[in-house]
């Protein structure tokens, strides 16, 4: 397994000061097996890695790092910068109707996708949202549409087998304009392959409708196959952006890098269900994580536990001794440095996922949400209800959890968090609480 492979990597490192021409070549066998195994295509690989060297000769490895953790630590580094720089949402800058065209091959998930992106421009973007679909092939498809559009709240522009699909789109075009739509999401026939007819077909639509974002929808299990028809895509269209699809499923979510690499285009979302809501905003950082496994990243870095802030520690033990009391931006801070050492295994028993998480098995994309949604809420609430919780009675929790998008129930959760610590806090006193966090720390 990936874990240890990468495990004996920094193990085999240990005494070693800094990367160099000779110890590289090994460590970067193992992670070129690791990419291989998550499913990165080889010549993505081949690439990959040679810029990996490139960056990892001559660092020096700081603190307890050695070179098999300051190498992962680039490699994952590297991954993420590949696989996408910051948050890429859709592009609606544009005269509306702002037309998306949804590109891919059959089953790769376009349909259902179409209805999540309907879903989220409506909710998060206040959007009026048009649907179409151009999928004459099979009249069940444009059906399927209709249903998921329903779903999603949006508006479903009727159209029929016998219709050509430049017909359906300058006429659904036609009804976004005189019903002032802001968005026309167009979505087209499934290909099982790839297929030439097809993919003139698509670059026809493409054409007539000049979308202002070209998406291109692919399947995280496809794995090495990916590559081909990525590259097919990209050849026919001008891509604007990827969606992921299932990554749900246990594919090692490899197929991101593929796919990022030969198209040049941003990852812009992740389908993470079959559902109307299973659609995320793309994290290259955390999918960097699931694609070498992050187990072995948390692992490491536990060792590491260099990032933590000592001196805020400091800070917060003091504050502690001096009868300061402990409150919610004291929590949050902890929050944020436990973060920050990537430790969040130690937080982990704290947190509502790690109780639904196998032993060993540790669901790290949920705890990182729990931790997001735990400093969301305290994000929320104003500098004084963060000094004085006791002020948060229901009416406030209204509030703050509408600001921070989440249920009351969770506010009460993170209060009750809150109390536990304050109460563990309250019985160590400082001297403890130093130990405790470094003792987090690894
Ligand atoms: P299309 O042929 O490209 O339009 O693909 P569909 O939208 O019809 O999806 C094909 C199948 O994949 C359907 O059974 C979907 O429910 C399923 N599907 C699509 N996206 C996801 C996803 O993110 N996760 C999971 N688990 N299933 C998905
Ligand atoms: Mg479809």
């Amino acid at each position: 397994a990936l874990s240890d492979r990468l495990s004996r990597l920094v193990k085999t490192m240990r005494g070693q000061a800094r990367i160099t021409e000779s110890n590289v070549q090994d460590m970067l066998r193992e992670v070129r097996v690791a990419l291989l195994e998550a499913d990165v295509a080889l010549p993505v690989v081949r690439e990959f890695i040679a810029r990996v060297k490139e960056k990892a000769l001559g660092q020096d490895v700081v603190g307890s790092l050695n070179p098999g953790q300051a190498l992962v630590g680039v490699v994952h580094k590297e991954l993420a910068r590949t696989m996408g720089e910051g948050v890429a949402d859709l592009n609606l800058v544009t005269q509306p109707p702002a037309i998306i065209l949804m590109a891919g091959l059959q089953g790769a998930g376009k349909t259902t996708t179409t209805a999540k992106l309907a879903k989220h421009l409506i909710e998060r973007r206040k959007k009026k949202v048009l649907t179409v679909s151009a999928d004459v092939y099979r009249p069940a498809a444009i059906e399927q549409l209709k249903t998921v559009t329903k779903q999603a709240g949006a508006e479903w522009f009727p159209s029929t087998g016998q219709q050509k699909p430049r017909d359906i789109a300058l006429a659904a075009l036609d009804h976004a304009k005189r019903h002032y739509f802001d968005v026309l999401l167009v979505d087209t026939a499934g290909r099982l392959a790839i297929d030439e007819a097809l993919m003139a077909e698509i670059r026809e639509l493409h054409a007539l409708l000049n979308p202002v974002e070209t998406l291109f929808v692919v399947d995280a299990m496809q794995g090495q196959d990916a590559v081909n028809t990525a590259k097919a895509f990209k050849d026919a269209l001008p891509l604007t952006g990827i969606v992921l699809t299932k990554l749900d499923g246990d594919s090692r979510g490899g197929a991101a890098l593929s796919v990022r690499q030969i198209t040049g285009a941003p990852i812009k979302f992740a389908g993470v269900s079959e559902k109307i809501d299973g659609l995320e905003v793309f994290d290259a950082e955390r999918h960097a994580g699931r694609v070498l496994g992050m187990g072995d990243i948390v692992a490491l870095v536990e060792e590491v536990q260099k990032n933590v802030d000592l001196g805020a520690a400091q800070k917060l033990a003091d504050k502690v001794k001096s009868g300061d009391g402990f409150d919610l931006n004291d929590f949050l801070m902890q929050i944020s440095q436990m973060k920050k050492m990537g430790g969040l295994s130690g937080l982990m028993d704290k947190l509502p996922s790690a109780m639904t998480a196998k032993a060993g098995n540790v669901d790290m994309d949920r705890a990182e949400k729990d931790v997001r949604r735990m400093e969301g809420i305290i994000h929320s609430m104003t500098p004084l209800e963060r000094r004085k919780p006791e002020l948060i009675k229901a009416s406030r929790k209204r509030r703050i959890a509408a600001g921070a998008g989440v249920q009351v129930q969770e506010v009460n959760r993170l209060l009750n968090q809150f109390e536990q610590m304050q109460g563990m806090m309250k019985k160590m006193k400082g001297g403890g609480l130093m130990k405790m966090m470094k003792r987090m720390g690894g």
